[in-house]
């Protein structure tokens, strides 16, 4: 089978055998594939820092009988190294990537979303941002863009006034239309939400909400509609909140 050549960026690795390492990468052209980098590991390991987390450049890759290819080579456009040298930066975006994969899946191309992903790397690595700004944006960034865009303006279920988020509806809803699970929400962090999920992608970190209370606030709510969509609780957000001491 003939080798083709993908860009793309590494979402996941992990150990492989002793001497490898088993990489998830989000391509352009084939979505997100899993593919094998032999001898990675060890002494005679050659070119490693090119098959790591949030390495993004050309990758060639071999096709194989099996569902797993082989990465022969990568020609690294951006590592965006801050971010693995920062341990709070990397679990989120370990947590981001984590979402993401569970959202798309395998083999599934959404130049979308892969753009949404390299935006917030880059913001990771090479703007000032506040962790939880970047973490809201994606999310609710990430839902809007897998065709779960929430309706923020108004109870969904009455066209009355937006007081609570509900994740499980994936709307707001009023004080007489709220569920048990569903989350007060502020003026503030409703705005903040209307904001992400109406702005263009390119300009999803322009904003700035008048208090960082309203990010942490947004946060909570975003990252529980992603757990209540995709109906999953992520080990990897609560690495996350411990590195970034958040409770
Ligand atoms: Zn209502």
């Amino acid at each position: 089978m003939d080798e083709l050549v993908s860009r793309g960026i590494i979402i996941k690795q992990n150990n492989y055998g002793d001497a490898h390492r088993m990489l998830s990468i989000f391509t352009e052209d084939e979505g997100i594939i899993k593919a094998v980098r032999y001898g990675v590991r060890g002494k005679k390991a050659s070119n490693a820092a090119a098959f790591q987390m949030l390495c993004y450049g050309d990758f060639k890759l071999r096709p194989s009988r099996g569902e797993i290819m082989t990465v022969v080579s990568a020609d690294i456009l951006d590592g965006f190294y801050p971010v693995s040298e920062d341990i709070t930066k990397l679990s989120l975006l370990v947590y981001l990537a984590d979402i993401t994969y569970t959202l798309l899946g395998e083999a599934n191309p959404d130049r979308r979303i892969l753009s949404l992903f390299l935006n917030i790397a880059y913001a990771a690595a090479y703007r000032d941002e506040p962790y939880l700004k970047l973490k809201s944006a994606y999310e609710l960034k990430l839902m809007c863009a897998g065709g779960y865009m929430p309706r923020l303006d108004s109870c969904g279920v009455c066209g009355g006034g937006a007081e609570y988020f509900s994740p499980g509806k994936g709307c707001m809803v009023c004080r007489a239309h709220h569920g048990a699970e569903d989350i007060k929400t502020s003026p503030g962090a409703a705005a903040v939400m209307r904001y992400i999920a109406g702005c263009p992608d390119k300009r999803m970190l322009s904003f700035s909400a008048k208090d960082d209370q309203y990010y942490k606030e947004t946060s909570d709510i975003t990252e529980k509609y992603v757990s209540a969509q995709a109906e999953k609780e992520f080990a990897s957000l609560g690495y996350f909140k411990q590195m970034a001491g958040i409770t």
